[in-house]
């Protein structure tokens, strides 16, 4: 079928809760996809950094098919052989000693904010039913019903009431606030060490110490979402190491499933981690044996430090490039690594419709921001070929 076949089918029988740009793909490898007409687009936005690795890394897909061969499903019933080296190789990727496995990042986020206020009342001693949790304006955390509840963004807020409780907002970048916001009964800050959806917004340097530094003094968890700008997506394995910060609680998702499954997690030391007994939480398929073979090789690959150094050189070029765009096309550009939020003087779907027709696929975030995530095995010379047709849709508009 072609692309408005196949188009229509899904406008006609899926949910509208996306505006997908026009175009149906059918096959990828790395850097590139190519779609139902045979055409070839360089993907700049990698699934949200979920695809960080390229698509189908060779030893990524060959990890998932040594594993489709084995065992693919136990549940957490019974044990199977990659669960124990899983968790204890992704405890020490991130330093802490213990993991929780989930599937979607919003999964793991839940958990995160289910273990702050479990570790608030068990660990700390705070009053039952008086626990807080602080998050910043702007955040992307997911969206089940609690997520959304603390949610400053409408779309992704309004109509899904009544709201989860617990929950206290203030402003991303604001230390001050933080710290009046915090007290006796506060379990955890909730943070994106640069914040992703809201497009890529990088806080004021020194930011992400004071949250520590309070975190702290307040006896609360730091608790660091990393599902977008973790696993080298920012020159690092984690964001939080621009400030040499380490935060009590990690929480991964995206790159760590390889691009070809979903698994997520949260990664914490055993006085914090330790509070859930059996029963107390749990997932059909977090952790299962395909996942955490796939997920293995991930943090394997990541040991190399391959590609947070290709992010951190590949990186610097690509801001310079998006540095030197006309100042009447763009207004800012924030980002770390190979990623980036252009911010644009006029509406930014225009941009992304123009770069796909040109075979660049990216794509805006809210009104106005361009929002620019390419793998991180891009070649130099593909990425300055997207920047070049970035500069002429710029220069046509
Ligand atoms: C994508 C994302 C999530 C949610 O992950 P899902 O797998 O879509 O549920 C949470 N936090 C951040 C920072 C994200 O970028």
């Amino acid at each position: 079928m072609n692309t408005n076949d196949l188009r229509e089918l899904s406008e006609l029988h899926s949910a509208h809760n996306y505006h997908p740009l026009p175009i149906v793909i059918a096959e990828a490898e790395g850097a590139w996809v190519i779609d139902v007409e045979g055409r070839r687009y360089l993907d700049m936005l990698a699934a949200y950094s979920a695809v960080n690795f390229g698509h189908r890394h060779p030893r990524l897909v060959e990890a998932a098919k040594r594993q489709l061969d084995r065992v693919t499903l136990v549940s957490r019933a019974f044990d199977h052989d990659q669960f124990g080296l899983f968790v204890t190789e992704l405890a020490e990727l991130a330093g802490k000693d213990m993991v929780l496995p989930m599937n979607s990042g919003a999964e793991a986020v839940e958990t995160a904010l289910k273990t702050a206020r479990k570790w608030g009342y068990e660990v700390k001693g705070v009053p039952a039913e008086q626990a807080n949790i602080i998050t910043f304006e702007g955040n992307f955390h997911g969206r089940t019903t609690t997520i959304v509840s603390f949610s400053t963004d409408p779309d992704a807020r309004n109509s899904y009431g009544p709201f989860t409780p617990g929950f206290r907002t203030v402003p991303y970048g604001d230390a001050e606030a933080l710290r009046a916001a915090v007290d006796e009964n506060t379990v955890g800050v909730l943070i994106e060490p640069i914040q992703g959806e809201a497009g890529v917004n990088v806080p004021p340097s020194g930011f992400l110490t004071a949250v520590r530094e309070i975190c702290t003094e307040a006896g609360a968890l730091m608790l660091a979402d990393e599902i977008q700008s973790g696993l080298g997506r920012t020159g690092t394995t984690f964001a939080v190491e621009h400030e040499n910060v380490v935060p009590d609680v990690y929480i991964l998702g995206k790159a760590l499933g390889g691009g070809i499954m979903p698994i997520s997690a949260v990664v914490a030391d055993q006085e914090v981690l330790g509070v859930f007994k059996p029963g107390q939480h749990g997932s059909t398929f977090g952790g299962n044996p395909l996942a955490c073979a796939i997920a293995r090789e991930v943090i394997a690959i990541l040991k190399t430090g391959e590609f947070q150094e290709r992010s951190r050189t590949l990186g610097a070029h690509l801001h310079e490039r998006l540095g030197a765009l006309p100042a009447e096309r763009v207004r800012e550009v924030r980002g770390r690594g190979l990623w980036a939020g252009v911010e644009l003087n006029g509406k930014a779907r225009p941009v992304s419709e123009r770069l796909m027709e040109r075979g660049v696929l990216a794509k805006e975030t809210h009104e106005t921001t361009l929002r620019l995530a390419p793998p991180l095995m891009i070649d130099k010379s593909d990425l300055d070929w997207a920047l070049d047709h970035l500069e002429a849709v710029l220069a046509e508009l």
